[in-house]
């Protein structure tokens, strides 16, 4: 059975990437009856970000991902590298020992001069070679220093040779073929810092290890990592990792694309479609047709249950479109019934828009019959809701809560006179039935817009423009803009009906002044 793991750090909020290699390494450890774990690699405490790790696990557990082990379940925990520190000493000191690796006692300003040296003679930076000035000192030097104190970092010593090559196969790439490391990699950082923590490159290789991951998926950036990953663990007698890199998302810009970054683009963090409200079945839907492009012709419920296929993954970055996404998201909310709807809307709420929950809460009834509106038993229900976030754009004018009043001068009321727009209002509130047939409550409009002189249709109305204030079409708008505080929005008819008697009452008597 495979084992995988995702590995975040929690130095920034987690990536949209970092959540897609998550769902990739869960569904295909599942799918072998292996298992997933989480690890939280904060081993770069100056760069954390409080608070990170409760939001890794709530943006998981809103996706539906959560891991078979982290944090108290599983066997080979802690899986916070910081706390585990006492394990990596004991394989840095084993190496020490095997002399597979040093003490390196080289200060910041050794270092520096180092890169300036290597940048003027425009050399690969790094300390290796020569330049790595402790990886054979003599044990006398190292004494010395030990006895005044000095801090020191614990160095790997490369077994790369000049123009070494690193040869090794990628689960989706198949063979490829690297320069070797040559650099001698620092694994445990100062003697100075209170805990003494190792780097990525070594704790990734020891905790893979002792838990057991035999398959890493990861993003493509790691790739130029292997040949010193592979060091490692041969240097360590540990058996490799299967590795498979997977291209990261990308965005599409003029010109090009390039790969979604967190720093630039507000759709790169998790975040974002949680405070949107995209439902977890449309996301992880899109994620895994980005994944395998076969699964995206796949209807969403079959979609989530087929296997992803390393094999099929490109070596290019698939797109992230969000345009593609609302359709995805707004298919599926159609799918779902009024009261599933409102109960996701209600949870998305109480996190992410507070004022709404008691306005749901006072109007249930208005709320399902809102939802209602052109959406049930018609065969093109409205696609207006592609996230939790759009119910109140696109349905808060129900709510009497939420209802700004309209006036007779409102600008969304265009082109009429407003003496004539208050006149039609008030006319309209005196003779009003709220009828139950739409032909005949509309019938009460065009009455009514004819008496005060607006063009039977719009064809008249356009070869005589000046002989009326507007048609019919013109007279409508002026009750719709009332109700719904719109220019555009469902059938009145339906708004009116779910809004009840009073509310046309005082929301066109408003208009009338
Ligand atoms: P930056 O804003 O510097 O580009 P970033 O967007 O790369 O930052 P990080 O916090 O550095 O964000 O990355 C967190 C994790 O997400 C890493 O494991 C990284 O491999 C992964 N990751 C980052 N960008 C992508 C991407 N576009 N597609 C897939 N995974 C990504
Ligand atoms: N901590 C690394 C990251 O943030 C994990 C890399 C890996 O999966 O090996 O991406």
């Amino acid at each position: 059975a495979l084992v995988t793991r995702i590995g975040p750090s929690p130095t920034g909020w987690l990536h949209i990437g970092a959540l897609y290699v998550a769902m990739i390494n869960r569904d295909i450890a599942h799918r072998t009856g292996g298992r997933y774990l989480l690890r939280i690699e904060d081993t770069d405490q100056a760069r954390e970000l409080a608070g990170a790790v409760d939001q890794f696990q709530r943006a998981f557990d809103y996706f539906g991902l959560p891991a078979d082990e982290f944090d108290g379940v599983g066997d080979y925990g802690p899986y916070k590298q910081s706390e585990r520190e006492a394990i990596y000493l004991t394989y840095a000191r084993e190496l020490l020992r095997e002399g597979k690796a040093y003490l390196c006692f080289a200060t910041e300003d050794e270092l520096a001069d180092i890169r300036r040296r290597q940048d003027a003679s425009k050399i690969p930076p790094g300390y290796y070679g020569g330049w790595a000035i402790w990886r054979d000192r003599d044990d006398a030097d190292v004494q010395a220093k030990l006895d005044e104190g000095a801090p020191y970092v614990i160095r790997f010593r490369s077994p790369g040779e000049v123009n070494g090559r690193a040869v090794f196969t990628d689960a989706i790439r198949g063979r490829l073929e690297h320069e070797d490391n040559r650099n001698d990699v620092v694994i445990v950082k100062s003697s100075a810092n209170a805990v003494r923590l190792p780097t990525y490159h070594f704790a990734h290789a020891v905790d893979d290890h002792l838990m057991r991951v035999n398959l890493v998926i990861r993003a493509e950036e790691w790739i130029s990592s292997v040949p010193t990953h592979l060091q490692l663990f041969a240097a360590l007698g540990f058996e490799q990792p299967t590795y498979a890199h997977i291209a990261p998302l990308m965005k599409q810009i003029s010109g090009g694309k390039r790969k979604l970054s967190k720093r630039k683009d507000p759709e790169a963090s998790v975040d974002f479609y949680v405070a949107e409200g995209y439902p977890a079945a449309a996301m992880l839907y899109y994620l895994r047709g980005l994944a395998n492009g076969r699964l995206a012709e796949l209807p969403l419920a079959e979609a989530l249950e087929a296997p992803i296929e390393l094999a099929e993954f490109g070596v290019a970055g698939p797109l992230v479109d969000l345009v593609k996404l609302d359709d995805i998201s707004a298919d599926h909310i159609a799918t779902l019934s009024g009261p599933e709807i409102l109960a996701a809307v209600r949870v998305w709420a109480a996190d992410h828009d507070a004022d709404l929950v008691p306005v749901i809460d006072a109007n249930p009834e208005l709320a399902l019959a809102a939802l209602a509106v052109e959406r049930e038993g018609v065969e093109n229900p409205r696609k207006d809701l592609r996230k939790w976030s759009d119910f109140r754009t696109a349905y808060g004018f129900f709510f009497p809560e939420l209802f700004t009043l309209v006036t007779a001068d409102d600008e969304r009321i265009q082109g009429v006179d407003p003496a004539l727009i208050r006149a039609f209002a008030a006319d309209f509130v005196a003779g009003y039935q709220h009828l139950d047939d739409g032909q005949e409550w509309f019938g009460q409009i065009r009455d009514l817009a004819t008496k005060h002189g607006f063009a039977p249709n719009a064809k008249e109305y356009k070869k005589n423009p000046d002989a009326y204030p507007g048609s019919i079409r013109e007279a409508s708008q002026i009750i719709r803009v009332a109700l719904t505080g719109s220019t555009r929005s469902p059938d009145l008819f339906a708004v009116a009906r779910t809004l009840g008697a009073d509310e046309v009452l005082r929301r066109v008597g408003a208009v009338a002044g």
